[in-house]
């Protein structure tokens, strides 16, 4: 599973609150993959759905 965070992010928080472990806040203040998301494929996949602006892109 490769998990990268685009440009249309407006750091809601969201992703970060679902799955901290793979999420987290960049310098800029917007979402990035920091974390394996292999450790838990469900949360960051729930993530990407919940995604308000489907930020989160899922390969
Ligand atoms: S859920 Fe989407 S918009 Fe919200 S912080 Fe995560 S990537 Fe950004």
């Amino acid at each position: 599973m490769t998990v990268t965070v685009n440009d249309d992010c407006i750091s809601c928080g969201l992703c970060i609150n679902m799955c901290p472990e793979v999420f987290d806040y960049n310098a800029d203040g917007i979402s990035c993959v920091t974390g394996d998301p292999n450790n838990c494929t469900e949360l960051v996949q729930e993530a990407a759905a919940a995604c308000p602006v489907n930020a989160i892109e899922v390969e």
